[in-house]
């Protein structure tokens, strides 16, 4: 069949539909019609495209799945430098800030946009008459990498925006990072494939952004979200930051959805302490929290030093990697005797606690990390989650380090360690025989899980073990009046600290 004018129309009101909903799904989550009729939607622009290729263009919404590898990344000057933001790293240094803006402004309450600083990496998109042009990352802040052909795969970037008040030109700004779920599926099918896991959705979504294979960034689950613009033509800003993001969403880009807009410091400390309370939660790594004054009047006002700008502060919180020593690994016995390593630290705080434990897992972790006693290493402590090694900083390895090597027989009751074929985790073959064992057991009989005894903690349990008062759970209801009593004396101020 010739290619008509009825097609050339059907090819461009089916692009136009799956666009909008393509936005409406990843953008907003909020699909308007079923997966299936998406779906359906999409195979007939396929099919269009199949029979006239003369049709295929850059903003089809099948140009998405990355192209043939490049050789090395071109360059994109930025027109209007991407920045970096100064740093608060307690309250007190927030409140300064507010108080340094009202006295240069000489206004009374200062009005701010706040929302999470994600951990990602800052991009430029430009948009020439609402089509994706460009995309570059920040690099030096001058100068970037043209990482067009990888943007195009992340689906929370338009191709093409949406409505009809969009600027000429737009240049919008904001973080790729890689949202938890997609990151620890992607470290599992890595490993799988005898890969090494990435450290963190970090550097997960920097090693996917900065693929010369843009299939590869295609087949990795990245996102943006906006956080400001560079050059625009062809339009005027509105008054303030908040309502610029309003503006930007209009067009199908994504806004935090967390953003808040605050009057005074005060209010800026609670909404740190509302995100951090919900930090677990959200589906992705943030490191803090941005405020910028939302008026862009007096933002101009303020101007910039050297090249942050006066407006905007990133209030940090504790940092969830830092680096620290590894003394020595020891082994744990655990309920079912499984060895686990213990990695014994230089005490250092991460995540707002101390930590001086670290789990290593299993041997297999140990090799796979190529750590040695005496080592720097990279913790990782992100909420209740035990602290893990992360990584080895190599070039601080000392001359008299020392491998780490399995023991030979249980630490605790020296009984034959056992290694089932195929099997990662080495046991301790001594079952209830072995008291690392048998506190194990009973640690878990009395736990919230099973039967809930109330205040007997781990503490306890060492001490009845110890005292050989208990060898089994069983045990626990043959305890008398006076060993209770005993103990209620010995064990009081351990009861409750597990
Ligand atoms: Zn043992």
């Amino acid at each position: 069949m010739p290619l008509t004018e009825k097609i050339k129309k059907d090819v461009a009101s089916l692009r136009e539909q799956i666009n909008y909903h393509n936005i409406q799904y990843y953008t907003f989550d909020n699909p308007e019609i079923p997966d299936g009729e998406y779906d359906k939607l999409l195979r007939e622009l396929q099919k269009y495209e199949a029979e006239y290729p003369e049709l295929i263009s850059l903003d089809s919404p099948t140009q998405r799945v990355g192209a043939e590898p490049l050789k090395a990344f071109g360059e994109i000057t930025h027109a209007i430098p991407m920045l970096s933001l100064g740093n608060a790293m307690n309250e007190e240094e927030l409140h300064d800030f507010d108080r340094k803006i009202k006295k240069l402004i000489d206004e009374d309450e200062i009005e701010y946009a706040a929302e999470p600083k994600l951990d990602g990496l800052a991009i430029s998109v430009r948009y020439e008459n609402g089509i994706l042009v460009t995309a570059a990352t920040r690099g030096d802040g001058k100068v970037g990498e043209n990482i067009t052909q990888n943007a195009r795969t992340i689906n929370t970037i338009p191709l093409k925006l949406i409505g009809k008040n969009f600027p000429a030109v737009l240049e919008v700004r904001g973080e790729v990072f890689m949202p938890l779920s997609g990151f620890h599926k992607l470290n599992e099918d890595v490993l799988k494939n005898g890969g090494k896991a990435f450290a963190n959705p970090r550097n997960a979504a920097a090693g996917s952004l900065r693929q010369l294979d843009s299939r590869i960034t295609s087949s990795r689950p990245l996102e943006m979200i906006c956080y400001g613009v560079g050059v625009i033509e062809g339009a005027t800003l509105p008054d303030t930051y908040s309502e610029m993001i309003d503006w930007l969403q209009s067009f199908g880009l994504k806004g935090s959805p967390e953003r808040a807009v605050l009057k005074g410091s005060e209010a800026c400390v609670d909404y740190y302490n509302k995100i951090a309370k919900k930090r677990e939660q959200l589906p992705y790594e943030i490191d803090g929290i941005v405020y910028k004054v939302n008026r862009f009047a007096q933002q101009k006002e303020l101007g910039f030093i050297s090249r942050a700008p006066r407006w905007a502060i990133a209030h940090k919180f504790p940092a969830q990697e830092v680096m620290t020593t590894l003394h020595a690994v020891e082994f744990q016995v655990g309920r079912t005797g499984a060895i686990t390593p213990v990695a014994r630290l230089e005490p250092v705080e991460v995540g707002g606690v101390i930590v001086s434990n670290a789990t290593l897992h299993n041997m297999d972790e140990i090799q796979r990390l190529g750590v040695r006693e005496g080592d720097t290493v990279i913790i990782r402590r992100a909420g209740d989650v035990i602290p893990q090694v992360v990584s080895v900083v190599e070039n601080l390895r000392p001359e008299d380090s020392k491998k780490i090597l399995m023991p030979d027989h249980c630490p605790v009751c020296q009984s034959d360690l056992i290694k089932p074929e195929g099997q990662t985790v080495v046991r301790c073959s001594g079952g209830l025989y072995c008291e690392a064992q048998r506190k194990e057991a009973i640690k878990h009989f009395a736990s919230r899980k099973a039967m809930n005894i109330d205040g007997l903690g781990d503490k306890l349990v060492d001490q009845l073990v110890d005292e050989n008062l208990i060898n089994n759970p069983s045990d626990l209801y043959k305890l008398g009046v006076d060993e209770l009593s005993n103990l209620e004396r010995m064990g009081s101020k351990s009861a409750n600290s597990q």
